[in-house]
């Protein structure tokens, strides 16, 4: 029997899973890593630690399987994005990662943005308009600020291309991963020499991109000796934790859509085509199927507008749900489900840390608007979890705008552990969803691409189609879809009409 194994570096800790060649998950295990904050809004990691925390997890997981790790046929890898990796000539990081988390870099991203020629501009070279996140950003800061650093820079990898630098001694990144460093020229699935050239970085330090499904490299004798994997074992590209996740949802075909509703929430979606949004409201990265794009948003407080509810308001529910052994969740959801659709026109703006999608607006507030003096605590909590899943289904109608129309939505993260709350955003959505079985998460994604790069499914949408099951289905109702289209556009309304006022709250918190 082959077994695949993927490898998902984090930011709190690496996760491997084995699966065999049928998708079933013989183990997984995890290898933790911290962060550290040198100044406020700072992030940066060893990368030494990703590759301890690799030794440890891999280990691990062979070990729980109860398998010989030479039966190992395929190694994939996923990881957090855009961090920027830094090497010197002896293959030694110059200094921490700055991770994708970290704020320092909002003045360059407004430069590049600038010195591309606008926000249109820039979209049309490399796909996405400038966040802090985006790899370039930290780049260009460690040119400004420390240039000694810059001066011995040999290799500029993301963080899952380190571990395979350590594990097959090649410098390798994939189409999605890359997508997020805005230096691809997605259309080419390459370096863009335009963008390159205007921003005077040298080719050179860059590693060759691959699909997520092709070989990149073998396992070198003296890991695999360290490892307990056969020498020679193939590496292939990987991708993005937010790519490699889709693939493990099954995402890898036209129509398809996931809706993962946790802390925050991301709106992912597959195209044949290269499609981005003018306006830059929606990302669109490179998949991991060989030729074909993906796109998504990303709200920030979705499943953390209900935390902010039970942190704030549902003292009741926390304590009966102590006694009675429950997630307080259950009894908040059971609460909701009591108020009318559309909560007789009470609507929740979901902005409680500003918002990404669509709205890109550090200064967006949340609130409510509309109550009456019937307004009672259901339909304040139902309110809250309806304004989280409009807030989602702006996504879905940018999606539509730019012409990948969803056929069926898959669900997943702790909104979709509520009956409730699969149904509601079925409604909302208007369309059929589905839950797969996805705890697995990007380390899962990854381990299927290995399969299709050690030749075990001839691409990714087939191994999908034949791995990814989808387990349950949830249909709209035809009176809750009809009421919801036209709250929705009252919601869609209130932010343009609070806008200002968001912006003149700026300077009192
Ligand atoms: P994270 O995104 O932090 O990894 P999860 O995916 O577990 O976390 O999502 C957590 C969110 O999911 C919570 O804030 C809550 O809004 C929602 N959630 C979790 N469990 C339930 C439940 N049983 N019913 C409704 N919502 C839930």
């Amino acid at each position: 029997m082959a077994y695949f194994l993927g490898i998902d570096v984090g930011t709190s800790g690496t996760k491997t899973l084995l699966m065999d060649v049928r998708g079933k998950v013989l183990a997984a295990a995890n290898g933790e890593h911290t962060v550290s904050t040198p100044h406020p809004a700072w992030s940066e990691q060893d990368p030494q630690q990703w590759w301890s925390a690799t030794v440890k997890a891999v280990k691990a997981v062979i070990a729980k399987a109860g398998i010989d790790g030479r039966q190992i046929a395929g190694v994939g890898l996923s990881g957090q994005m855009h961090g920027l990796v830094l090497l010197g000539g002896d293959d030694k990081p110059l200094r921490p990662a700055i991770i994708w988390n970290d704020q320092r870099t909002a003045g360059e991203a407004a430069e590049i943005e600038k010195k591309a020629g606008g926000k249109a501009a820039l979209i049309k070279m490399v796909g996405n308009v400038a966040m802090t996140s985006f790899t370039l950003t930290k780049l260009l800061w460690v040119r400004k600020h420390e240039p000694k650093v810059y001066e011995r820079v040999r290799h500029m990898l993301l963080p899952k291309d380190y571990v395979r630098l350590r594990l097959t001694g090649e410098y390798a990144g994939d189409v999605s991963d890359m997508s997020g460093t805005l230096m691809l020229d997605q259309r080419k699935r390459d370096w863009s020499d335009q963008c390159l050239s205007l921003f005077g970085i040298d080719r050179s330090i860059l590693p060759p991109v691959y699909e997520s499904h092709e070989v990149t490299g073998k396992v070198t004798a003296e890991v695999a000796r360290q490892l307990g994997l056969a020498v020679g074992t193939p590496v292939v590209g990987g991708a993005g934790d937010q790519p490699a996740g889709a693939v493990g949802n099954g995402i890898v075909t036209e129509g398809l859509v996931s809706a993962t509703l946790g802390t925050s929430g991301v709106v992912f979606t597959h195209s044949k085509k290269y499609v981005t949004d003018p306006a830059g409201r929606v990302q669109t990265f490179c998949s991991a199927v060989a030729g074909e794009y993906c796109m998504f948003g990303c709200i920030l407080a979705a499943g953390g507008s209900l935390q902010w509810f039970r942190n704030a308001l549902g003292q009741h529910e926390v304590e009966q749900a102590a006694k009675a052994k429950i997630d307080p969740y259950e009894l908040l959801t059971r609460e909701a489900a009591k108020a009318p659709v559309g909560c007789e026109g009470l609507f929740f703006l979901p902005y409680l840390t500003g918002e990404r999608t669509p709205y890109a607006d550090p200064y967006a507030r949340g609130c409510w608007i509309g109550m009456t003096a019937r307004t009672s605590r259901r339909e304040l909590v139902r309110s809250v979890m309806e304004g989280a899943t409009f807030a989602m289904n702006d996504a879905l109608t940018i999606f539509g705008q730019r012409g990948v129309r969803p056929r069926q939505v898959r669900l997943s993260g702790g909104g979709a552990r509520s009956a409730f709350w699969r149904q509601l955003q079925a409604d909302i959505y208007g369309t059929t969803c589905g839950t797969v079985r996805t705890e697995e998460g990007p380390a899962y994604g990854v381990a299927i691409l290995a399969a299709v790069g050690a030749g075990a499914y001839k691409s990714v949408p087939e191994a999908c189609s034949a791995i990814v099951k989808v387990t349950r289905q949830i249909k709209p109702d035809a009176k809750a879809k009809s009421a919801y289209q036209k709250f929705y556009k009252q919601y869609t309304r209130l932010y343009p009409a609070l806008k200002g006022e968001f912006a003149a709250m700026r300077d009192w918190a």
